[in-house]
């Protein structure tokens, strides 16, 4: 089986989150999303960039002391603005979203902009990670949410995303405010808790699940 090491470089929270007590209604920070690194096969693989591009440099640099150059592919599990601040720290690297979201966000974006210009730049994710890491799809969040999945020291590991915001909401089975599809959301929860051993969630640090692993 292919060895897979993988660190979180930032551990992401939300713009509000309801199981603080927190309203919906409004912001209470800035939001960050969970940013994380995997090594594997020589490979250096950056999901979901979460810091402006000269603190990602920067953070990438505290957390594992590589260069942004040595970073080969950046994935994105969804095209959110806060999964993606960084994404110009890279601009060696392959970068790479799941199709579906490439496609629907092409819609939404005019041409010329510059997250036009990102887009246009994204290659499909289902032409390959790397060897040992899955695409998941985890649709709600947005249609074209997808999730990775790979083996990691004997456990199932499922960087899940926006498809499990923090640990509280993937107990709760509940989903953010701002899911497009809810039904497809608590589906993608389901299926996520029905394969993993630990889950590496959009906005918290990462978690086991009881009695497995
Ligand atoms: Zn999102
Ligand atoms: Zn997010």
């Amino acid at each position: 089986m292919t060895d897979i090491r993988w660190d979180i470089l930032t551990i992401g929270h939300l713009s509000r989150n309801k199981f603080w007590g927190e309203s919906d209604r409004q912001a209470y920070r800035a939001p960050r999303c969970t940013c994380t690194l995997i090594r594997t096969q020589g490979r250096n693989i950056i999901v979901d960039p979460s810091c402006p591009p000269e603190e990602m440099v920067t953070v990438l640099e505290q957390r594992t002391g590589l260069k942004p150059q040595q970073i080969d592919t950046v994935v994105l599990t969804h095209f959110h603005g806060d999964h993606r601040f960084g994404i110009e720290a890279f601009p060696e690297a392959r970068w790479v979203m799941a199709s579906r979201e490439i496609e629907d966000c092409k819609l939404k974006v005019s041409e010329g902009s510059a997250d036009r210009q990102i887009l246009n730049k994204l290659q499909p994710a289902e032409e390959g990670i790397s060897a040992g890491i899955e695409l998941l799809a985890t649709p709600g969040h947005c249609m074209g949410h997808h999730s990775l999945v790979f083996h990691s020291e004997g456990m199932k590991v499922v960087l899940a995303a926006d498809a499990v915001m923090t640990k509280d909401f993937f107990f709760a089975k509940d989903y953010y405010f701002n899911t497009v599809d809810p039904a497809a959301a608590v589906k993608s929860i389901e299926a996520i808790a029905e394969i993993a051993d630990l889950i590496i969630p959009g906005h918290d640090n990462y978690f086991y699940i009881k009695g497995r692993g």
